[in-house]
C-alpha cells in the first residue's frame, strides 16, 4: 500500500498537465490555489471497490429480502422500466427544450408520454384530468388541497377546517394543516372506518372537505364512502382521496366515480419506481371536471392537428407547483408498466395485493392479535399487545426479524392500534416468501413466551445494534466529525 501510494504522488509530479486543465488553474487567481499537495488517501482501486461493495451489501434492498412494510411499501420494480427510463431519446432530453424555438418538435415523444399517461390515470381512477408535476405523494396532498382552496376562495365559500378520520395516513393532517386549514379528527369505529355518527356532529358549512386515505392505513375499504361524500357536499365540501396505495382496488373501483372530487397516486407505489428513503417520486393529482380551472400550470394538451403542447393558458390555477413538468423518468417508468400490464394485468394485481395480505392475515391471526378482524385490502394490521404483556414489544419484534434478515414492517402506526405491526406483501411476493416471514412471526411470538428477555439485546447480525431512538429523534447529530 505504501508503495502505491509513494508512485502515485512521483507519478503525478512527473505527468504533464493537459492544456485545459492549464486553462482552468489560470483561472484561479493566485493567492487561492493550493501550495501543497492536499493530503488526501490513496487506496488501490481494489480496496476502493471492496469498502464500497461491502458497504453497499450492509444496505437492505428489495433486490435482495422481503419488505412487508405496510403503507409505504416498495410495491413492484421491475427492471424493463428502468431500461426504458434510461433510453437516450428520453433521458437525453433537456427540460428548457420546449421553451426554444421550435423547441416543441423535439419534445413530442415526451409530451405524448405525459399525455397518454394522464389520459390512462383518468380511466384508471374516473378523474377528468390529472396533473403529473407533483413530485411526491405528500406533494400531491399539498397541490390537492391548495385546488380545493382555490375552489373556495372563486365560490367566495367561508371555509375553515378540513375532516381527517384516525386512520388517514399521517401526511394528510400535516397537509391540511400546512396549507392552513385546522384539523378536525374523527375516530374509527369498531369496524375501523370513520364513525359516521361523530362526523354527522362534527361537520359544519365551515368544513372546506373530507381527506379519505382510500383504503384506509387498517387495511380496511370504506364501503360508506358515498353517504360519506353526499354529507360533505351537502356543505359545499370537496371529498379528497389519498390513492397512495391504489395498487388494492386497482381496476375495481374508480374514486371518481364514488363521490370522490380531488386525489393523489404514488406512481412510486403503484406504478413501479424504486424510492427507498422517501424518494423520489412522483404524485399526479387528479381532479373532477369541477376543479380542472385549477390544476397547476402547464398542462400537456393536442391541438387540432394532433401535435402536443405546454399549455400555460389557465388563468384560474394554482400556478406553478415544481420545475418544469414534474419527474419526468419517473412517468416514463409507470407509463410503461401500466403498458405492460394492460386492463388484466391490472386487475391482476388488485387480486393479488389483496389475496396477498389476507394470507398472511390468517396465518398471524392464532398468534398475534388482529386488530380489526375482517377482509383486509393490501395490507393487515395487527396489535403485538399481548406480546408486550409479556415485555416484548413491537420494537422487539421488529428487532428480531432484522436477524432473521428480514426488512421489519411498519411498527407503531397507525396510531389507533396499541403496539401496531402494519404488513404489507405487495402483490409480487411469492407463497414460499410470505410463508418463510409468516414463520418468522411465529418464532418471535414463541420466543416471546419461553425468552423475553432475549429480545433485550436484538439484533446481533448488525453493524449497529440498538441505537438510543429518542436520542436520535431529539438530538439529532449526522456529522461525523462533530462527535
Ligand atoms: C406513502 C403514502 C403517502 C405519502 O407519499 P410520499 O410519496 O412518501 O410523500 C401518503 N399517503 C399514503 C396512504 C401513503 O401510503
Amino acid at each position: 500500500m505504501q508503495l502505491i501510494f509513494e508512485k502515485s504522488v512521483e507519478g503525478r509530479r512527473g505527468f504533464e498537465v493537459p492544456r485545459s486543465d492549464v486553462g482552468f488553474k489560470a483561472q484561479i487567481p493566485q493567492p487561492y490555489r493550493r501550495r501543497r499537495d492536499c493530503p488526501l488517501p490513496e487506496v488501490s482501486e481494489l480496496d476502493v471497490v471492496r469498502h464500497f461493495t461491502l458497504l453497499s451489501q450492509r444496505n437492505y434492498s428489495v433486490d435482495t429480502q422481503f419488505y412487508p412494510l405496510g403503507s409505504c411499501t416498495m410495491k413492484y420494480n421491475p427492471k424493463f422500466t428502468e431500461v426504458i427510463a434510461a433510453m437516450p431519446g428520453f433521458a437525453d432530453l433537456h427540460p428548457l427544450l420546449p421553451q426554444l424555438e421550435d423547441g416543441e418538435k423535439l419534445v413530442q415523444g415526451a409530451l405524448e408520454v405525459i399525455f397518454e399517461l394522464e389520459q390512462w390515470l383518468c380511466e384508471i381512477t374516473g378523474m377528468r384530468r390529472f396533473t403529473m408535476q407533483p413530485l411526491a405523494g405528500a406533494h400531491g396532498e399539498l397541490t390537492g388541497v391548495m385546488i380545493m382552496a382555490a375552489y373556495h376562495k372563486t365560490k367566495g365559500n367561508k371555509k375553515k377546517y378540513i375532516i381527517v378520520p384516525d386512520s388517514a395516513h399521517g401526511t394528510n393532517p400535516a397537509t391540511a394543516a400546512i396549507a392552513g386549514y385546522e384539523i378536525v379528527a374523527v375516530r374509527s369505529d369498531s369496524r375501523g372506518v370513520m364513525d359516521l355518527n361523530e362526523l354527522r356532529e362534527k361537520l359544519t358549512d365551515e368544513a372546506a372537505g373530507l381527506m379519505l386515505t382510500c383504503p384506509n392505513t387498517l387495511g380496511i375499504f370504506n364501503a360508506d364512502v358515498d353517504t360519506i361524500a353526499d354529507m360533505i357536499h351537502a356543505v359545499d365540501g370537496l371529498m379528497y382521496c389519498d390513492g397512495a396505495n391504489l395498487n388494492a382496488i386497482l381496476g375495481r373501483c374508480r374514486p371518481g366515480d364514488i363521490g370522490f372530487d380531488v386525489m393523489h397516486l404514488n406512481t412510486h407505489k403503484t406504478f413501479t419506481t424504486p424510492h427507498g428513503g422517501g424518494g423520489p417520486g412522483a404524485g399526479p393529482v387528479g381532479v373532477v371536471e369541477k376543479l380542472v380551472p385549477f390544476l397547476p400550470i402547464s398542462l400537456v394538451d393536442r391541438r387540432e392537428d394532433g401535435t402536443y403542447y405546454l399549455n400555460y393558458d389557465y388563468p384560474e390555477s394554482i400556478g406553478y407547483l415544481s420545475s418544469f413538468y414534474g419527474n419526468f423518468a419517473i412517468l416514463l417508468r409507470a407509463y410503461a408498466y401500466i403498458l405492460m400490464a394492460g386492463q388484466a394485468g391490472l386487475k391482476a394485481i388488485s387480486a393479488h395485493a389483496v389475496l396477498n395480505a389476507n394470507y398472511i392475515k390468517e396465518r398471524l391471526k392464532p398468534y398475534y392479535k388482529i386488530a380489526y378482524d375482517r377482509p383486509c385490502m393490501h395490507e393487515a394490521v395487527f396489535s403485538a399487545s399481548e406480546q408486550a404483556r409479556r415485555g416484548v414489544h413491537a420494537t422487539d419484534i421488529a428487532k428480531f426479524l432484522i436477524d432473521q434478515n428480514i426488512h421489519p414492517p411498519t411498527v407503531y402506526f397507525p396510531l389507533s392500534v396499541k403496539e401496531a405491526i402494519m404488513i404489507e406483501p405487495t402483490e409480487t411476493e411469492s407463497k414460499e416468501t410470505m410463508d418463510r416471514f409468516v414463520e418468522a412471526m411465529i418464532q418471535a411470538d414463541e420466543l416471546s413466551r419461553a425468552d423475553p428477555e432475549a429480545f433485550h439485546d436484538l439484533p446481533k447480525t448488525t453493524v449497529v445494534s440498538r441505537p438510543d431512538e429518542v436520542k436520535a429523534a431529539r438530538d439529532l447529530n449526522t456529522n461525523y466529525f462533530a462527535r
